[in-house]
C-alpha cells in the first residue's frame, strides 16, 4: 500500500498543478486512472475547470460521507515539483497540501469499489481550493454534491479541525481634500486620517472576543492605497482589511462596528466567506475521533483552523464538515513533505471510519 501511495503522489506532485491547464490535465489523468481501477467517474467542467465525483456504494443505503480533494497546488520552484523520499517523507509541492491526501482517497476508492460499503462515499476532487474554492467545491454544492458528513483532506497531522473561523475581506476608503503639497494647510489629507484610524479599528470591541478553539479573532491590513502626486494632498486613502472572525460572530454586527468606528469613510465588502461551525460532539466527528485513536494509537486533537478551506462551502448548508490530513510540514513553503507512514495510517483510518459508518465495526477486519 506504501508504494502505491508515493507512486500516485509522486505523479500528482509532478504535474505541476498550479495553472487551468496543468491542473485538467491532472484531473484528465485522475479520471482515467479512478476508471482503470473499475471507479465510476463523472467528469463536470466550470468555466473552463475540470473537477470529478466519484460515487461508491449503496446510493440508498444510510449515511453519505463525502471525501474531498483539491488538486491544485501554490506555485513553487522547478525542484519543488521533483518528488524525493528520504527518512521516511515525501518531499515536494503539494505532498502534504494536498496530494498524499489525494492519492489515499484515489487508493481508497479503488479498493472500496470491490466491496462496496453499505453506505455511500462521494470522493470529489476539485481544481481550486489555493483560489477561494467557488468553481469547484462551492459549484459542486449547489449542484446538490453534497453529504451527511465531509472530510477535506487538508494537512492536520491526522488532528480533526472541526471549526475555521469566516473570511470578511473590506475596503475602508478615507475622504479628504487635495491641495498644493506645499500648502498643506489648506486640504485634508486622506492618508494621514487613514493612519490615525487604523489603531481604533484593529482594537474594536469584536477583536476582544474569543470562543472555543480561537483566543482572538484576525485582523490583517493587508494593503494600502492611496496618494497621486508628490507635490499633492492625497484625497483619497484605501485600507484593505482581512478580517478573519469567529464562528460565534456576525459579519453584519463587525461591518457595523467599522462604520461606527470611521462614519465619514465608505466601507464595502470585497469579500465574505462562512465560518465552519462544525460541533465537537457532531457523532460523525466523534466517530472519526475513535477511528483515528483506534487505528494510530494516540488520541488526536480537535481544533479551529485560523484559515478557510472548501469545508466553508459545506458548513453553509449546515453540513458537519472538517478537515483531517496526514502529517508532515512546510505547506505552501520550501521542503515541504508528508510523512509517508502517516499517509498509510491516513488511509486506514477513512477505512475504519467507513465501517463505523456501516453500523457494523469490527476492529478484526482492520488491516494494522
Ligand atoms: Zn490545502
Amino acid at each position: 500500500m506504501e508504494d502505491r501511495l508515493v507512486r500516485l503522489t509522486s505523479s500528482l506532485i509532478q504535474m505541476e498543478n498550479t495553472t487551468p491547464e496543468r491542473i485538467n490535465y491532472s484531473v484528465e489523468f485522475c479520471a482515467e486512472w479512478l476508471q482503470r481501477h473499475g471507479v465510476p467517474v463523472r467528469l463536470w467542467e466550470n468555466q473552463g475547470l475540470k473537477m470529478i465525483t466519484a460515487t461508491i456504494g449503496q446510493v440508498n443505503a444510510g449515511s453519505t460521507l463525502v471525501l474531498n480533494g483539491h488538486l491544485d497546488v501554490v506555485p513553487g520552484h522547478p525542484e519543488n515539483f521533483i518528488p524525493r523520499v528520504e527518512g521516511g517523507r515525501l518531499y515536494g509541492r503539494g505532498s502534504y497540501d494536498m496530494l498524499g491526501s489525494v492519492a489515499a482517497m484515489m487508493t481508497l476508492a479503488a479498493d472500496l469499489v470491490h466491496q462496496p460499503p453499505n453506505c455511500r462515499i462521494i470522493l470529489q476532487l476539485v481544481p481550486d481550493e489555493e483560489k477561494g474554492g467557488e468553481l469547484g467545491s462551492g459549484f459542486l454544492v449547489e449542484q446538490g454534491s453534497i453529504g451527511d458528513f465531509v472530510i477535506c483532506g487538508e494537512p492536520t497531522n491526522l488532528d480533526i479541525a472541526v471549526q475555521a473561523k469566516g473570511v470578511l475581506q473590506v475596503r475602508v476608503e478615507f475622504s479628504g481634500v487635495a491641495a498644493h503639497g506645499s500648502r498643506p494647510w489648506l486640504g485634508k489629507n486622506a492618508i494621514v486620517a487613514a493612519i490615525q484610524k487604523y489603531n481604533e479599528l484593529a482594537t474594536l470591541d469584536f477583536m476582544q472576543e474569543s470562543s472555543r478553539f480561537f483566543p482572538v479573532p484576525s485582523f490583517n491590513l493587508a494593503k494600502i492605497e492611496g496618494g497621486a502626486a508628490l507635490n499633492q494632498v492625497p484625497d483619497r486613502c484605501s485600507l484593505y482589511l482581512d478580517i478573519r472572525y469567529l464562528p460565534t460572530q456576525n459579519p453584519a454586527d463587525i461591518l457595523e462596528s467599522i462604520r461606527q468606528a470611521v462614519p465619514d469613510a465608505h466601507v464595502e465588502t470585497l469579500r465574505h466567506g462562512s465560518p465552519v461551525t462544525t460541533s465537537e460532539f457532531d457523532p460523525y466527528v466523534q466517530s472519526l475521533y475513535q477511528s483515528t485513536a483506534h487505528v494510530f494509537g494516540k488520541k488526536t486533537a480537535l481544533f479551529g483552523q485560523d484559515g478557510s478551506a472548501d469545508t466553508r462551502f459545506f458548513a453553509q448548508y449546515g453540513i458537519p464538515a472538517v478537515e483531517f490530513g496526514p502529517i508532515g510540514a512546510n505547506h505552501h513553503g520550501p521542503d515541504e513533505y508528508v510523512e509517508i507512514e502517516s499517509l498509510v495510517y491516513y488511509q486506514k483510518i477513512l477505512k475504519h471510519f467507513i465501517k463505523q459508518l456501516e453500523g457494523k465495526v469490527s476492529t478484526n477486519e482492520i488491516e494494522k
